[in-house]
C-alpha cells in the first residue's frame, strides 16, 4: 500500500466517482479531478466508480453505457489518473457492494430521502415522467460505494454535499447499532464547488451545457459562442446580477489560475464575443495537454478494459470483505 510523503502515520484512502452519461466536463475537472490527482500524488489510496447503475436514476434506459465507460477512463487516465496506484471499477461489476445497501436502506427513513436538495434538483431536470424509486434511494446506494472501501475523503462538487451527509449519517447508525465497521468520510469541495455551464447553470454531462475536456478546440469555441451573455459591454465578475458573464469569466480564471476580476478588467469594454474569444482561448491552452495525452490512449481501447478489469477484481476483494464484516457485525446474516 502506498504510504504518504510524511511518513507512517493514518493512511488516507479516497473514494469519488462519475455517473457514465457522457464525457467529463470543465466541472468535473475543477471540482473534483484535480484533487483527485492531487491526492493520489500526496500517497492516499484511490478508489475511483463508474457509477454505471446510478445512470437509470433519472433516465430509462442507460444508452451507450459502455462507450460512456470508456470515455470517462480515458478522461481519467489524461487528468493523471495512475491505474498503479488507482482502482478504478464500475459498481455493478461489484455484486458484494450493492449488497450493503439492504442493510443500508433500513438506517435511513423515507422522510429523510425525500428531503435531499439534491434528488429535487434531479428530478426536476430528469427525463422520466414519473419519478423511480432509485431516484431517492440512490444516495445510500452512493453510502455503499464510499463506505465498501472505508474511504474517508470524498473529493466532490457542492451538489454532493447532502449525500455525503446521508452517507455519513448511515455510517454513524451502523456503528451505534452494531458496533464500529465504518469511518465518517469529509467531504472535500475545491475552490469551484459548482461551475456553471454555458447556460448559467450547474454545467453536467446531461444538460447540454457543457464543455467536455475531450471536445476540440473548435468545438470549444462553438460551445463558448453560443453561451449565455448579456447585452452590457463593460465586462465585470457580479455572480449573482450577471451569471452568464461573471461564468465565464470564472472559467477563464480558473484556466489561468488568475483572479476573475482581474480577466474582467483585461476585457474592460470589449463586450461579449471579446468575453468568449478570451475565454475560448484559456480553455483551449488549459485543456491541449490533457486532450493529447487522452487521444494517445484512445489509440488502444484494450488498456481501457485491462485497467477496469483490474480494478474490478480489485474492488470484488475489498467489498466482500467488508460484507463480510457487516454481516458478522450484524449477527446471523449469512
Ligand atoms: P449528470 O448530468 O449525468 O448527472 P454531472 O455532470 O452532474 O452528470 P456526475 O457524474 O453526476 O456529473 O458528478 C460527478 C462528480 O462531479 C460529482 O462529485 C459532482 O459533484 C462533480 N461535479 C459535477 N458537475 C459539477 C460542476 N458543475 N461543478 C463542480 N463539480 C461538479
Ligand atoms: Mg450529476
Amino acid at each position: 500500500p502506498p504510504t504518504s510523503p510524511e511518513g507512517p502515520g493514518p493512511m488516507t484512502r479516497m473514494l469519488t466517482g462519475d455517473r457514465p452519461t457522457g464525457p467529463l466536463h470543465l466541472g468535473h475537472y475543477f471540482g473534483t479531478l484535480q484533487n483527485r490527482v492531487r491526492l493520489q500524488h500526496s500517497g492516499a489510496e484511490i478508489f475511483v466508480v463508474i457509477a454505471d447503475y446510478q445512470v437509470i436514476t433519472d433516465r430509462d434506459i442507460a444508452d451507450d453505457l459502455l462507450d460512456h465507460t470508456h470515455g470517462l477512463v480515458l478522461d481519467y487516465l489524461a487528468a493523471g489518473i495512475d491505474p498503479a496506484r488507482a482502482t478504478v471499477f464500475t459498481h455493478s461489476a461489484v455484486p458484494a457492494l450493492n449488497q450493503l445497501l439492504l442493510p443500508f436502506l433500513s438506517l435511513v427513513s423515507v422522510a429523510e430521502l425525500g428531503r435531499n436538495p439534491t434528488v429535487k434538483d434531479e428530478i426536476a431536470h430528469s427525463r422520466q415522467s414519473a419519478v423511480s424509486g432509485l431516484m431517492f434511494t440512490y444516495p445510500a446506494h452512493q453510502a455503499a460505494d464510499i463506505l465498501f472501501c472505508k474511504a474517508d475523503v470524498v473529493p466532490v462538487g457542492q451538489d454532493q454535499v447532502p449525500h455525503l451527509e446521508v452517507t455519513r449519517t448511515i455510517a454513524r447508525r451502523f456503528n451505534d447499532r452494531y458496533g464500529s465497521v465504518f469511518p465518517e468520510p469529509e467531504a472535500m469541495l475545491s475552490a469551484a464547488p459548482v461551475l456553471l455551464g454555458t447556460d448559467g447553470t450547474k454545467m453536467s454531462k446531461s444538460r447540454s451545457n457543457s464543455i467536455p475536456l475531450s471536445a476540440t478546440a473548435d468545438e470549444t469555441a462553438a460551445l463558448i459562442r453560443r453561451a449565455t451573455t448579456d447585452a452590457d459591454r463593460r465586462i465585470t465578475y457580479d455572480p449573482s446580477a450577471r451569471p452568464g458573464v461573471s461564468g465565464l469569466l470564472q472559467l477563464a480564471a480558473l484556466c489561468q489560475d488568475r483572479d476573475p476580476h482581474a480577466v474582467a478588467a483585461e476585457i474592460g469594454d470589449g463586450g461579449a464575443a471579446a468575453l468568449k474569444r478570451a475565454v475560448t482561448e484559456a480553455v483551449n491552452t488549459r485543456l491541449a495537454p490533457i486532450r493529447a495525452r487522452r487521444a494517445e490512449y484512445a489509440r488502444d481501447l484494450s488498456y481501457v478494459r485491462e485497467v477496469l478489469h483490474e480494478g474490478n477484481k480489485r474492488a470484488n476483494a475489498v467489498a466482500e470483505t467488508t460484507l463480510d464484516e457487516v454481516r458478522a457485525a450484524m449477527g446471523g446474516f449469512r
